[in-house]
């Protein structure tokens, strides 16, 4: 069991961790938001969502994210812009991100239209995404 906390390794600066910005679709409003993402521990914490045009997060090359492991958020996180949710869904298919709006067992991706059961993410992957129009 490793318990204690490690500190970064030597020469890096902990004051600016890595952060990426990942974009998730609300099915809700049906539109984009960026979320931004620190680096921790094992994997990503959500730090904060802001709305963003598909436009501007092509410029800004958000769709070509990927993210590796786990998905947690710190306790700032202000969750989606549209509905509040801070919960997300990632895609089976596409390995896209989507609020999750619980409907029952059953969701439906607004990415890709995939539809499928919730299941616990697996720190698989997550593929950030643009709209492709
Ligand atoms: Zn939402
Ligand atoms: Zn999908």
């Amino acid at each position: 069991m490793k318990e204690e906390v490690r500190e970064t390794s030597a020469g890096k600066r902990r004051d600016v961790p890595e952060a990426r910005i990942a974009l998730c679709k609300c099915k809700e409003s049906k539109k984009i938001y960026g979320v931004r993402m620190e680096k921790a521990q094992e994997g990503w914490n959500c730090t904060w969502a802001f709305p963003i045009s598909s436009d501007s997060a092509k410029r800004e090359g958000y769709d070509s994210t990927i993210l590796k492991g786990s998905i947690g958020r710190t306790p700032e996180y202000n969750g989606c812009p549209y509905c509040g949710t801070k919960v997300f869904v990632v895609c089976d298919a596409c390995k896209k991100l989507n609020c999750q709006i619980i409907t029952g067992e059953t969701f439906t991706c607004e990415w890709c239209g995939n539809t499928g059961r919730i299941t616990n993410y697996d720190g698989a992957g997550v593929q950030s995404g643009g709209d492709r129009s």
